[in-house]
């Protein structure tokens, strides 16, 4: 017999949260450390309906010259931490998830042209950058694919020739862990 691991630990834990929400297990322990998730791994067995809904309407981005959208996409040494939804610069955003809109997020600490939103949902919570957002809505809670949550911004003006879209990371709540 073998010890158990930290890491199998934690994979205990989420099997157990799986009773109410199904999780890609591998994409979490490859992420461990900051708990990302791919948004699109998220299915309440009780309902169908995704937890999380694209804030544009539209798919995750595909290919371009600054390469793909989905989660876990190569990102030079790094991978991508969320997923790209693509849509038009100036239309509205929906909240992607049930939940608190906490505060303002910023996607780069050197360009505040760009701008973003943290909500917190019953089990985790999501990131959504390249958004004008509404501040009237911080602390407001919100429901997924009804709130309107802000406007896209237009990224082209950073990566030249990129898709437009807006990216939004989700992280499971630690304390749903525990
Ligand atoms: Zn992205």
């Amino acid at each position: 017999m073998t010890e158990p691991t930290k890491k199998n630990h934690l994979h205990d834990k989420i099997v157990h949260g799986a009773a109410k929400i199904r999780v890609l297990v591998n994409d979490i322990l490859k992420e461990t450390k900051k708990l990302h998730v791919a948004a699109d791994d998220y299915c309440d067995h009780a309902n169908p309906q995704p937890l999380i809904v694209s804030p544009t309407g539209g798919p995750v981005r595909d290919a371009d010259n600054h390469g793909m959208g989905h989660f876990g996409a190569p990102r030079d040494s790094k991978t991508h931490k969320g997923a790209d939804y693509v849509g038009e610069p100036g239309q509205e955003i929906f909240s992607p998830i049930d939940g608190r809109v906490i505060r303002v997020a910023r996607p780069y600490s050197d360009d505040s042209r760009y701008s973003g939103l943290l909500i917190s949902g019953k089990h985790l919570y999501v990131k959504i950058f390249y958004i004008e957002p509404d501040l009237g809505l911080i602390g407001i809670w919100v429901f997924k694919g009804k709130a309107v949550i802000g406007t896209m911004q237009d990224i082209g003006k950073r990566y030249t020739g990129i898709t437009p879209h807006v990216h939004l990371q989700a992280m499971i709540d630690p304390e749903y862990l525990k």
